[in-house]
């Protein structure tokens, strides 16, 4: 019996998240290479990180979304509210990423957005596809999919596959994680509120809240904790997340009497960054590369980023073969330095708040 012929194209991206998007558009835009975006999920849940910050906008124009996304419907944002240090709510410019504004995004809509984008310039997208397996050979990698009936093989493999780094460890990464920071997340129908448009983020013992409106009237409450704080009381998540809002007076206040939409999601939010950033044949973006505290609100920018320049390193590593290691080592150099800055402002930040110094998840960050 003859082997089964695996179907190949040049680039497969597993992940079709912001980077695995931004990945997938710089290559069909900027190169004449086939392109594979594999996504396990799609886009029909729930998503957190509804704040881009600014600085992301020229991105999404070299993308050529940004006046896609200008006519989408998300609410412009020029700063967040903070009760942080004290009790008294000020607002603040967007802390690591300067001046002028962002939005409010639809989380779903946005990727989904992006997503569709890539598809639109020829980029095949494929949904409900997990991979399960990766092998090298002579000519490049060969992928076992749930979902599709046939392997797939290409010669360049872009691990977009969030904080999990499922690809790149499954090529011998490793993950280096800093905290073990968790978000436990509740949404709140808003049909009556006129909400404020700011996010709001807020200091208390075990952690800190943010708050959002979203663009579809609900709200978005997320307490950010560690994950073995939450564990402790794993029993009782429920009245750990309501001892925590009695605590912060302001968030408690937004939500007011509004019911809660639906249970508590808890979603991973820790700090880490990879090592190797890429290999020969393959290389990481977004979180899977490097993963920030959502009080950066750096996650989506930075997604988009490194989405551009690990398809540089693809276009470069199959049209230019000779420039490969050179820009290898400018990308990892690149994202060292930029998780460096990038600790050194995290710790002065949540230095910046004395009230808690006591506690468990401010003592671990609070170092000199
Ligand atoms: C609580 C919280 C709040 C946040 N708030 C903000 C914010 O306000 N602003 C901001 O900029 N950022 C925020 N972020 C961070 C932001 O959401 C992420 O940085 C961003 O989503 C990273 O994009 P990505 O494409 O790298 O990964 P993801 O968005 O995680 O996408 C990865 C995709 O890969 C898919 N995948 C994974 N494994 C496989 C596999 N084996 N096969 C196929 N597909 C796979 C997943 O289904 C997923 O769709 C927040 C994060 C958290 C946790």
């Amino acid at each position: 019996m003859l082997a089964e012929v695996p179907k190949t194209v040049d680039v497969v991206i597993v992940g079709g998240g912001p980077a695995g998007s931004a990945a997938a558009l710089t290559l069909r835009q900027h190169s004449g290479l086939s392109v594979t975006v594999l996504e396990q999920r799609g886009y029909a849940r729930d998503k957190v990180g509804e704040t881009l910050s600014p600085g992301v906008l020229p991105l999404l124009d070299y993308l050529g979304v940004g006046e896609h996304f200008r006519q989408a419907g998300f609410s412009q944002s020029f700063a967040f509210t903070a009760a942080w240090g004290d009790s008294e709510v000020r607002a603040r410019d967007f802390l690591f990423s300067g001046r002028g504004y962002g939005w409010h995004l639809d989380r779903t809509r946005f990727d989904a957005g992006l997503a569709n984008a890539a598809r639109s310039m020829g980029a095949e997208l494929l949904m409900g596809a997990r991979v399960r397996q990766v092998q090298r050979d002579d000519s490049g990698w060969t992928l076992n999919i749930d979902g599709l009936d046939n392997r797939l093989h290409c010669r360049y493999l872009i691990d977009a596959s969030g904080r999990s780094a499922w690809l790149a460890r499954a090529v011998g990464a490793n993950r280096i994680q800093d905290d073990r920071l968790v978000g436990v997340c509740a949404y709140f129908k808003a049909s009556d509120a006129v909400l404020e448009g700011c996010s709001l983020v807020e200091a208390v013992a075990p952690g800190w809240w943010y708050s959002a409106p979203l663009p579809d009237g609900r709200l978005v409450a997320v307490l950010m904790t560690d994950a073995d704080l939450l564990q402790a009381s794993h029993d009782y998540r429920a009245e750990f997340w309501h001892e925590a809002l009695e605590q912060a007076p302001n968030t408690l206040a937004r939500i007011g009497e509004r019911a809660m939409a639906d249970g508590f999601h808890v979603w991973p939010a820790h700090s880490q960054q990879l090592d190797p950033c890429c290999g020969t044949g393959w290389a990481a973006a977004g979180d899977a590369v490097a993963a920030f505290d959502p009080l950066s609100s750096m996650g989506i920018g930075y997604a988009l980023s490194t989405g551009i320049q690990a398809a540089r390193l693809a276009a470069t590593s199959l049209l230019n073969g000779q420039f490969e290691a050179e820009q290898a080592h400018a990308y990892s150099e690149d994202i060292h330095r930029h998780v460096q800055e990038y600790q050194a402002l995290k710790r002065g930040y949540y230095n910046v708040e004395s009230r808690y110094a006591d506690q468990p998840f401010w003592k671990r960050r609070q170092v000199a």
